[in-house]
């Protein structure tokens, strides 16, 4: 595969790195003034004074409390005649927060997409289908204009409506996808459902991502439709996709560090984390005009990749998202990540697409029961083989998690799955009190 660069920057040197988003970081804070937030917030700070980008942790951090606070216009730069686009947060967590672009914001943002898919292979004569929503959530017009900007003839496809995804998929012999990593689960059974195998469809690459998932994830992805898959991270606060991703390496996400600053801290203490530990990744952004964040916390965590990648790209790498910290599960003082779960799931080969965390209470003790779904030839009449099975996996969760959870196996297909990111953890602790 080729893999040459789409963008002259991919190649800095770590000096040039620096130098470039120190002149950004400095651009950025005079420009963040303009904002009514920040022209508090940053009161008597000189961007002058800011000499490697590692002063950076001189200033404030935000929030996305203060995204909410400051509703909706209170973070532009610039009048809101001079915005064209906003997308929103889903709301996964809480009420939305609205992000707005500029001309130029959209066009830099494209770049990064295109930049991105071009990293994995991606080029002008594939058929590129986005089975992501479209509206609010950036993991629509985002990657589309990416695609576009690659020159990729590019199918608008949205969410859902699984049959008629198979048939555009089929139809103009899509060689590119990119597909939220729980939906391309789901799809491979309805694709299966129809009678064809998701290896007969003309696929090659597949790009994943905007939930967390595992490695095991990734591979059964990979082998179901005979395609590589590469991991893409973003948030609408940073854009949405396009700010990390996946190389052909695949290990680890290059963050663009001409375009943001990251920090990776710990969550308590807001200090920068040892090289190679766990930290919430805290980001700047560097050449957004409308909207410019300054040391915005994620709350999404993981770890730098040490070491420079052997595909040549000087940006350094974070690891796949362990999680957020609020998706933290603590059951009998145990912290426990949806993710945990998930790989020693996927890793059962009698584990079907599906599965289901619920957190229930009775009295006042906590429990764990994660339901999963089972391969169709597996789902046996015998109740002994059944048992066993269940046996193996509670043992394995209990292995991982230092906690005993139930375990519920249903049917293929019976759990709830929504459209867009799925929902590992049904929390019904709060209800039976
Ligand atoms: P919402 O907060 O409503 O989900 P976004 O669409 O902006 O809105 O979602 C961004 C979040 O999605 C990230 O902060 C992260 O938690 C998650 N996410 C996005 N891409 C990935 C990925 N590749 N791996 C894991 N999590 C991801
Ligand atoms: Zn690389």
């Amino acid at each position: 595969m080729s893999t040459e660069f789409f963008h002259p920057e991919e190649g800095l040197s770590r000096e040039e790195i620096a130098s470039l988003q120190t002149q950004r970081l400095r651009e950025t804070l005079e420009r963040a003034k303009h904002s009514p937030f920040y022209s508090e917030r940053l009161q008597g700070i000189d961007p002058e004074s800011l000499n490697s980008p590692e002063d950076i942790r001189h200033l404030p951090l935000t929030s996305k409390e203060d995204l909410r606070a400051f509703y909706p216009w209170g973070f532009l730069t610039e009048p809101v005649e001079n915005m064209v686009r906003l997308h929103a947060s889903s709301g996964t967590t809480g009420s939305p927060i609205a992000i707005l672009y500029t001309r130029q914001d959209l066009a830099n943002w494209a770049e990064l997409v295109a930049r991105c898919m071009n990293m994995v292979g991606v080029r002008s004569g594939d058929i590129f289908q986005n089975l992501s929503g479209y509206g609010l959530f950036t993991g629509g017009l985002g990657i589309h204009y990416g695609a576009e900007r690659l020159g990729c003839l590019t199918i608008p496809a949205g969410a859902g409506n699984s049959k008629r995804q198979i048939k555009l998929l089929q139809d103009f012999r899509v060689s590119v996808v990119h597909i939220i990593p729980s939906y391309a689960m789901h799809l491979s059974t309805v694709i299966r459902e129809t009678g064809m195998d998701p290896a007969d469809l003309p696929l090659r690459i597949a790009l994943i991502g905007a939930e967390p998932h595992t490695e095991e994830i990734r591979q059964r992805i990979e082998e179901m439709y005979k395609v590589s898959a590469y991991n893409s991270y973003g948030l609408s606060e940073m854009n949405g996709p396009g700010v990390a991703f996946e190389c052909p390496e695949q290990k680890g996400m290059h963050l663009w560090e001409d375009s943001y600053i990251m920090e990776i801290l710990d969550p308590r203490t807001l200090e920068p984390v040892e090289e190679g530990e766990y930290g919430e990744l805290v980001m700047t952004t560097l050449n957004r005009e409308g909207m410019p964040l300054i040391r915005y916390r994620t709350k999404d965590l993981t770890r730098l990749v040490p070491g420079a990648c052997p595909c040549g790209r000087t940006h350094r790498r974070i690891e796949r998202i362990a999680g957020r910290t609020d998706d933290m599960i603590i059951l009998k003082g145990v912290n426990i990540y949806p993710m945990q779960v998930e790989k020693i799931l996927m890793g059962i080969p009698e584990v079907g697409q599906n599965y289901q965390i619920v957190l229930e209470r009775s009295g006042y003790i906590d429990h764990m029961r994660v339901r999963v779904e089972i391969k169709d030839e597996y789902f046996v009449e015998d109740m002994r083989v059944l048992k066993g099975l269940e046996q193996k996996i509670a043992r394995s969760l209990r292995e991982e998690l230092l906690v005993s959870p139930r375990v519920e196996l249903v049917e293929h297909r019976s759990l709830p799955r929504n459209e867009g990111k799925a929902e590992r953890v049904v929390d019904m602790r709060q209800s039976e009190n």
